[in-house]
């Protein structure tokens, strides 16, 4: 069983080699002429090619390339307290104490708690927009680094598994790719946590969940996705790109759930607050 735990710095350093793209090309140790030479090639590269932000378009002063410009970093809407401690729901009011949010309430989720990288606005809805919609799959390891970086501050973090939201087959082909599979993949890499693509499958297009109340997008999603395969007693990190009234992510997990899962928990690059507007469904 493999763990993760706040703090590895070895497991930190070596998924990085390997997952963000070149952002850190050294991983400490003894330095070869083999990577002598290889810092050399990048300064010129850079000096051709110098790399630029993949959201502003900024180019970097430095020569070690980054995905993201630090103004961009530093605009991503942190999840900060209070929220909801089952589904991550942000809180309008400032201070309270931990409470579980209406809908949590109303009906237990399957899912323990739900990581994410912050708040479904600004600079981060931009970014998932662009990763989802616009055919910008090369944010994908970017976006998971920002949310590996989440996870592996979580200190109660040991899943098994990694499991990404599927898509239908029919709304596959017209994105051409699953936007959570790719981020589960970068996860998987850089946390060193098995990926299993296929194992939660949906079973019928759902309509857009676009303009549906809770409720609605509640029974949309009711019967949408079937296991392949058991689950008994495997703890699983169900992964997607947003979470906005998570009717998606309730089923999935309602549905791992039932096929034996000990213990699922939820990770999602942004999280929409409550009555947040979207231009695509969820
Ligand atoms: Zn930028
Ligand atoms: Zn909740």
């Amino acid at each position: 069983m493999k763990k993760v735990f706040l703090g590895f710095s070895g497991l930190r350093a070596s998924s990085e080699l390997r997952c963000t793209g070149g952002e850190h090309l050294f991983g400490g140790g003894k330095v070869s002429f083999f990577h002598i030479l290889q810092s050399e090639a990048l300064g010129l590269f850079n000096l051709f090619f110098p790399s630029s932000c993949l959201l502003c378009g900024t180019v970097h002063k430095k020569s070690t390339p980054k995905s993201f410009c630090t103004r961009c970093l530093d605009k991503i809407p942190p999840l900060l307290p209070p929220f909801c401690p089952r589904c991550a729901l942000p809180y309008p009011a400032e201070e309270g104490s931990i409470h579980l949010c209406g809908e949590c309430i109303r009906e237990e989720p399957a899912f323990v708690s739900v990581y994410a990288a912050g708040i479904y606005e600004d600079v981060l809805r931009r970014a998932v927009h662009r990763f989802k919609f616009q055919g910008r799959s090369e944010l994908d390891r970017p976006l998971a680094r920002l949310l590996a970086d989440k996870l592996l501050q979580a200190e109660d973090f040991s899943p098994e598994l990694i499991v990404p939201v599927p898509l239908h087959p029919s709304r596959l082909r017209e994105r051409t790719y699953n936007q959570a599979l790719l981020l589960a993949r970068c996860l998987g890499q850089m946390l060193e946590i098995p990926v299993v693509p296929r194992l939660l499958m949906r079973t019928r297009p759902t309509p857009s969940q676009q303009g549906l109340r809770a409720g609605e997008r509640r029974l949309n999603q009711k019967g949408a996705f079937s296991l392949r395969g058991s689950m008994t007693g495997r703890r699983i990190l169900l992964v997607d790109d947003v979470l906005t009234t998570g009717a998606t992510i309730r089923e999935c997990a309602r549905v791992l759930q039932h096929g034996g899962a000990l213990e699922i928990r939820v990770s999602v690059l942004a999280r929409a607050r409550r009555g947040a507007s979207f231009s695509e469904s969820d």
